[in-house]
C-alpha cells in the first residue's frame, strides 16, 4: 500500500455519556471534515448545562442504548474548514451555538431557527441528530458559515461562553415579554438561565428588576448582574412581595426561568394587567393555573427556547460592554478534571453556579 494513502489518526480526549448514564473521559478519534460546509473547531472553553445533568439523572429520556460525546455549550478556534466555507478560516475564534440550523427550511426562513426541521443539538445523541458534543478537545461543526459567530479579539472566552445556549435562552425570555423602558420585570429562578435573563433585562432599562430564588448566593450574583430587588422565596410569599414592591400594581413582564408549578402561578399572581408571563424553564410537569386571572387581567403567556438567531447581537453587546455574564461563571476546571466539575456543578458545592471547562 503506498504510504500516501495511509491516513494518520489523531487521538483526542472527550467526555462520553454511556448507555448506563455514567460519564467517562476517554480517548477517541479526532473529528475530521465530512462535508465541504464543515469546520473543525478546537474547543477553547466549554460548559456544563442543567440539561446535561438531566441526562445523567435520567430525567430526560435518550435514545435506547445510545452512547455519545456530551456537551452543547462552548467556544473555540477554527482549525480547518471545508472547501465551501467562506466566512471562517483557520485561527478564527468562534462562538458555537447549542444546535445547528439549516437556513433553508420553512422554520429557518421565517426566523424560527430554534425550530429548524433538522432538529439537531450538540451532545444529545440520536434524539437530536447525533452530533458529537462540545465537552471534547475538538468538534466537527456542520454548516459552519450559517451557524458560527466570530468572536472579536477584545472579547475573552469567559465573556462569550454562555452566548450559544443559556444567554440566548435568558435573552429570549426577556424579549418575548416585550419590555419597555421604565417598566418593571420580575425573574423567577436565579440559575444560569434566570441570571442571564437578569443581565438581559437590564438592556431594556426597566425601573426595577426583581429576582426570586431560594438560594442567597444566587440572589447575590443577581445583584451584580443588575437586579434591583431580591426575594428569597424560602422565607416569604414571593408573589405578594413583588406586589408590595410594585405598590400593588405588579410587574409588566415576569420571566419564569424555573418552570415549577409554584413559579408559573407566582408569575401569574404578580403580573400587572396587560402584562406578559414568559416561561423559559423546561417543565416536565402538567401545570394547573388560573385561566380566569389570565382572562380578566388580559395577560399574555409565552414560551420558547433559545434565540440563537440573536447570537451575533449578543456577541456585539458583549464586545461593547453592554452585557456581562461573567459573574455567573463561578468555577473553572481543566478537561482532565471534568468529572469533578460535574460533581461540583450538580451538587451546587462551593456556591457553584456555572463552570468553565478549559483544555489541559
Ligand atoms: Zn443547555
Ligand atoms: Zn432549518
Amino acid at each position: 500500500m503506498p504510504t500516501d494513502l495511509i491516513l494518520e489518526v489523531f487521538i483526542i480526549k472527550a467526555l462520553f455519556l454511556n448507555e448506563d448514564l455514567t460519564l467517562s473521559l476517554e480517548e477517541t478519534e479526532k473529528p475530521t471534515l465530512q462535508n465541504p460546509t464543515d469546520a473543525i473547531i478546537k474547543v477553547s472553553a466549554a460548559s456544563i448545562c442543567g440539561s446535561d445533568i438531566h441526562f445523567i439523572t435520567g430525567e430526560v429520556a435518550l435514545y435506547p442504548n445510545d452512547r455519545f460525546i456530551i456537551g452543547h455549550e462552548g467556544v473555540g478556534v477554527v482549525e480547518e474548514v471545508g472547501s465551501m466555507v467562506t466566512k471562517f478560516k483557520p485561527g478564527d475564534r468562534v462562538a458555537i451555538p447549542a444546535g445547528i440550523a439549516c437556513g433553508d427550511c420553512i422554520q429557518c426562513r421565517e426566523g424560527r431557527i430554534y425550530a429548524c426541521e433538522m432538529n439537531t443539538l450538540f451532545g444529545h445523541g440520536r434524539i437530536k441528530g447525533n452530533l458529537p458534543g462540545l465537552q471534547s478537545e475538538y468538534v466537527r461543526m456542520p454548516l459552519a458559515d450559517r451557524n458560527l459567530v466570530h468572536i472579536p479579539d477584545s472579547v475573552t472566552d469567559k465573556e462569550v461562553l454562555l452566548v450559544g445556549d443559556v444567554l440566548s435562552t435568558g435573552y429570549i425570555g426577556v424579549i418575548n415579554g416585550k419590555p419597555k423602558p421604565g417598566e418593571d420585570i420580575a425573574i423567577f429562578g436565579a440559575g444560569p438561565v434566570g441570571l442571564c435573563a437578569v443581565a438581559s433585562a437590564k438592556l431594556f432599562s426597566p425601573s426595577r428588576i426583581i429576582l426570586v430564588d431560594l438560594e442567597d448566593y444566587r440572589l447575590e450574583a443577581g445583584l451584580k448582574l443588575g437586579a434591583t430587588h431580591i426575594i428569597n422565596a424560602s422565607s416569604t410569599n414571593a408573589a405578594k412581595e413583588v406586589m408590595k414592591i410594585t405598590n400593588g400594581v405588579g410587574v409588566q413582564v415576569s420571566v419564569d426561568a424555573a418552570a415549577f408549578p409554584e413559579t408559573i402561578n407566582n408569575c401569574l399572581a404578580c403580573t400587572a394587567k396587560g402584562g406578559t408571563v414568559s416561561v423559559i424553564g423546561i417543565s416536565p410537569w402538567k401545570i394547573q393555573f388560573n385561566m380566569g386571572r389570565m382572562f380578566f387581567n388580559n395577560l399574555t403567556l409565552v414560551s420558547g427556547y433559545t434565540s440563537l438567531h440573536e447570537m451575533e447581537h449578543l456577541v456585539k453587546m458583549i464586545e461593547f460592554k453592554r452585557l456581562d455574564t461573567t459573574p455567573i461563571i463561578t468555577h473553572e476546571f481543566k478537561l482532565s478534571n471534568i468529572l469533578e466539575a460535574y460533581r461540583v456543578f450538580q451538587n451546587r458545592l462551593d456556591n457553584c453556579i456555572k463552570v468553565m471547562i478549559v483544555p489541559d
